[in-house]
């Protein structure tokens, strides 16, 4: 554990210990990589330990969670599908349990800002809609949901596997109320990398922007491209990105820039701490040639009981068309279910020469070596002719 130990890839940023401090003497502070960690006064600790018990990196993982059941999915209204990131068993199971009187504690857009936050109703649902491809700000949520359950309300918290390890850490002991999905997650940057790279280009575009969305589905020359973007600038004009032009997916689609904790990420297998997993179908055209990956496809993994109960709701009253799956179908396209993403080979020269701009180290950095970029060039040469 990173507060023990001081290494870094030991802390992915959940914030939990922070919250958990009975003194109130852990706060968050930026290392050289623009990414928070959490930093003891140690004049005001009293040695409780509650800090370490907390921590999702603490305890080494044991393998004790196998998958009772896997699927691929997809939502049967195909606008839900449109506004959502794979095939939309967000909305389908975030819904029911809403109308079951849940709360639901997802993460969306706070300006530029991606936080934890609550929704009760499906207007405020909406805005969870859709990865935001930066690590959030827990925004102090594990209080906030220990005291609604200890109150007797029901809540659905949904986020990356580690933030739910966290949150039942820091519940200590299981809750009936509390239902947990974990999304397959092979990491992120931090919030202030996105900083950075939203000043630089306002600063080309001479325009403020206003909202970002990652996972555009608008088609772009007839072609839907799920590593595209949309950005809304200010005054209205809205533009169309994607890896090939924008230097921040250009960098998050290579991996250059993730939190080392990603890239040695405990949770990167079939061990999962939700009751039900959410991911992308990669891969799924294999299984079905029904199944589109580019338009959404949704991976659905159920971990528990309550999992298997919500399952049968799905049926029901889920609105959405399931197919039952395999391990290795669901793992052969998504290798953030066998292993951690590995390391960029430039993550460090990019983070060293990140002082000179975001855009000059994307492009001298996130390059693929020179052998791929040959066999690329050539693979396109021959496809033309
Ligand atoms: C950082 C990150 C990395 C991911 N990596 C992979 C991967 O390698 N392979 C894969 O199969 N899937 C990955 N996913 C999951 C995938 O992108 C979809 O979120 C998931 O399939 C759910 O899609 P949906 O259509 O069911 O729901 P949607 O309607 O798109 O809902 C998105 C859900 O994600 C939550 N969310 C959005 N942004 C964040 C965030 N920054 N942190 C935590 N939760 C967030 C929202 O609260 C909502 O519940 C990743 C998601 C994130 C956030
Ligand atoms: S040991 Fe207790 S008091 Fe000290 S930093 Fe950790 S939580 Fe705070
Ligand atoms: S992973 Fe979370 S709980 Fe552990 S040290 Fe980092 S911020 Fe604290
Ligand atoms: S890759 Fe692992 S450590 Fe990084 S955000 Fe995802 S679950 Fe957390």
């Amino acid at each position: 554990m990173f507060l023990i130990s001081g290494t870094e890839s030991e802390c992915c940023g959940c914030g939990a210990c922070v919250e958990v401090c009975p003194t109130n003497c852990i706060s968050f502070a930026e290392n050289n990589e623009t990414f928070l960690f959490p930093k003891i006064d140690l004049s005001k600790c009293v040695s409780c330990k509650k800090c370490e018990n907390v921590c999702p990196f603490n305890k080494p993982r044991e393998n004790k969670i196998t998958p009772k059941s896997i699927f691929f999915g997809v939502h049967k209204n195909k606008e839900t599908v449109f506004k959502s990131s794979s095939g939309g068993a967000f909305s389908s199971v975030g819904k029911i349990l809403l109308k079951d009187g849940y709360t639901v504690c997802g993460v969306k857009w706070n300006g530029l800002k991606v936080v934890n936050s609550f929704a009760d109703n499906e207007k405020d649902f909406e805005k969870f809609r859709k990865s935001k491809y930066i690590l959030s700000d827990t925004n102090r949520c594990f209080s906030k949901i220990k005291n609604m359950l200890s109150q007797g309300e029901k809540v659905l918290f949904v986020s990356t596997p580690c933030q739910v390890e966290a949150l039942k850490n820091f519940l200590t002991k299981p809750s009936e109320n509390l239902f947990t999905i974990d999304l397959v997650c092979h990491g992120g940057p931090g919030q202030k990398l996105f900083d950075i790279y939203i000043e630089e280009t306002e600063k080309t575009h001479k325009n403020k922007i206003k909202e970002y969305s990652f996972r555009n589905k608008e088609p772009l020359k007839g072609r839907i491209n799920t590593r595209s973007a949309k950005i809304t600038f200010e005054n209205g004009k809205e533009i169309i990105t994607d890896a090939k032009k924008d230097p921040f997916l250009r960098a998050y689609y290579s991996r250059l820039f993730f939190r080392k904790s990603c890239l040695k990420c405990p949770f990167a297998n079939l061990n999962r701490p939700g009751d039900i997993t959410l991911g992308d179908g990669w891969g799924a055209e294999k299984t079905d040639n029904r199944l589109n990956p580019e338009t959404g496809v949704s991976l659905i993994i159920i971990n528990s009981d309550k999992g298997e109960k919500l399952l049968e709701r799905i049926y029901k009253e889920g609105n959405m068309e399931l197919f039952p799956i395999s391990e290795s179908e669901a793992t052969a396209g998504n290798s953030a279910l066998l292993h951690p993403t590995p390391r960029h080979r430039n993550r460090e020269k990019f983070f060293e020469n990140l002082k000179k701009g975001f855009y000059p180290s994307i492009k001298k950095y996130s390059k693929s070596p020179f052998f791929k970029r040959l066999y690329t060039k050539a693979t396109r040469i021959i496809r033309k002719k």
